[in-house]
């Protein structure tokens, strides 16, 4: 398998640099590589210009608004949009709920709901967990009962990401409590904003709120907005599960802060001199790189592989990538901390009686650090990667 870029391929790659620098908002830039959270605005702004220059849901078939690139390309546009950084696309509405609408959905799905995720006119989330129904995700008991030309939903869904923004949710429900618990789960969209739907904000370690508790009492939703087959929700979950763990290895992200450890670590000083030349600091930089490079090249193998495992169906591997990618991303806050050291935790950052020279772009590391606890846990915890590689990769 022959790993070096093609001639056209680093054409394309400079052809995708260059819109970014050009485009993306400078203080959108700034926030991303301090660790900052974007507001809604700054977020819909980009994705917009994104969509604007035909790259908005750039893997999406041709005929829904996707570019047509190979695999390669894909690689190299995620690349570089997550190490210039610029926001990547929303995910809930790209690569989850659309890819599932232009698979599983019918016509008139497809006409009314893609166009309006590639331009973000809705804002979706994702309404899968719920407490207790996490790991064992198809114990859900959020139940949609049909009624004439409705169904109505009751429940409760948690951990929903940013669904105070959310215009939109895509919902696995209960629809038959008879059948084994896999069997009777269908996928249901329905508009945020219907009587019934309560969104209530949980508070991270971070200090930001970007997860909720998302409560449905007696919510009604048209019987249409049921996509694929009724009580077939699992296998389309599964579908989207693959896609989410794909995305999720987030080489470009890692690479990124890579980059801002060592400008940092050469400006910090530890016992007289820059922290990247202290020998053990140096070696844990340098076990990061290493993994990062094999994590490279094994979503390059994937992306090698990609229809190998028939069509529409992830690769195995995928479980690998999320596993490496989270550790990879967790590891360089780690070495984020390690490098400010004391001024990672100030208590005062415009603090005047001269003991803390904490500066503004300190403040943003710690709590970074505890946010990327997350990445481990979310898109399926990396306990439940290891159980899929165990079983589908090893067949033990
Ligand atoms: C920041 C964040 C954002 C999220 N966003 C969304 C969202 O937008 N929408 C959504 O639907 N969900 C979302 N989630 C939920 C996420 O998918 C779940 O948190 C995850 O699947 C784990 O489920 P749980 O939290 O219920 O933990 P549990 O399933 O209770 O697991 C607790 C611990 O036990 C381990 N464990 C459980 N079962 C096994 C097993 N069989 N073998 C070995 N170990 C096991 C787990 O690995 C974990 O360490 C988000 C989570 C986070 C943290």
């Amino acid at each position: 398998m022959d790993l070096a870029f093609t001639k056209e391929e680093q054409a394309f790659r400079e052809e995708v640099r260059q819109f970014f620098r050009d485009n993306v908002p400078p203080e959108t830039r700034r926030k991303l590589v301090e660790g900052r959270h974007l507001s809604k605005d700054e977020m819909v702004t980009w994705w917009r210009i994104l969509n604007k220059k035909g790259w908005g849901v750039s893997h999406w078939p041709t005929q829904y608004g996707g570019t047509g690139w190979t695999s390669v390309q894909h690689y190299i546009f995620n690349e570089e949009l997550q190490s210039y950084p610029a926001p990547q696309p929303l995910a809930f509405g790209v690569s989850m709920v659309g890819p599932v609408i232009y698979t599983f959905g019918n016509e008139e799905q497809k006409k009314k709901y893609l166009p309006r995720i590639a331009n973000v006119d809705d804002w979706w989330c994702q309404g899968f967990s719920e407490p207790g129904s996490g790991s064992d995700l198809a114990s859900l008991k959020t139940k949609a009962e049909r009624k004439g030309d409705k169904w109505i939903i009751n429940g409760q869904k948690t951990w929903t990401t940013l669904a105070q923004h959310a215009d939109m949710i895509f919902c696995l429900c209960r629809t038959d409590a008879s059948a084994k618990k896999q069997m009777g789960i269908s996928f249901i969209v329905f508009s945020m904003k219907s009587k019934g739907v309560t969104v209530r904000p949980i508070q991270t370690i971070d200090g930001g709120v970007e997860v909720n508790e998302v409560f449905f009492d007696d919510v009604e939703v048209p019987y249409e907005n049921l996509i694929g087959e009724e009580n077939k929700g699992w296998d389309y979950a599964k579908f989207l599960l693959g896609n989410e763990r794909t995305g999720i290895a987030r080489v470009g992200v890692s690479k990124e802060r890579i980059r801002r450890i060592r400008d940092l670590a050469s400006k910090v000083e530890s016992a007289g001199r820059p922290i990247i030349q202290d020998p053990a600091f140096r070696e844990k930089l340098a076990a990061c790189e290493i993994e990062l490079k094999a994590l490279e090249l094994t979503q390059l193998r994937v992306v090698a592989d990609e229809g190998k495992h028939g069509k529409g169906k992830p690769n195995p591997a995928s479980s690998v990538l999320k596993i490496k990618g989270s550790e990879i991303q967790q590891t360089t806050t780690e070495l984020l901390m390690e490098v400010i050291g004391p001024f990672a935790a100030p208590y005062d950052v415009h603090g005047d009686d001269g003991s803390n020279e904490a500066m503004d772009w300190t403040a943003q590391i710690a709590p970074s650090y505890f946010n990327n606890r997350k990445v481990s846990i979310y898109g399926g915890s990396n306990e439940i990667q290891r159980n899929i590689i165990a079983k589908a990769v090893l067949g033990l």
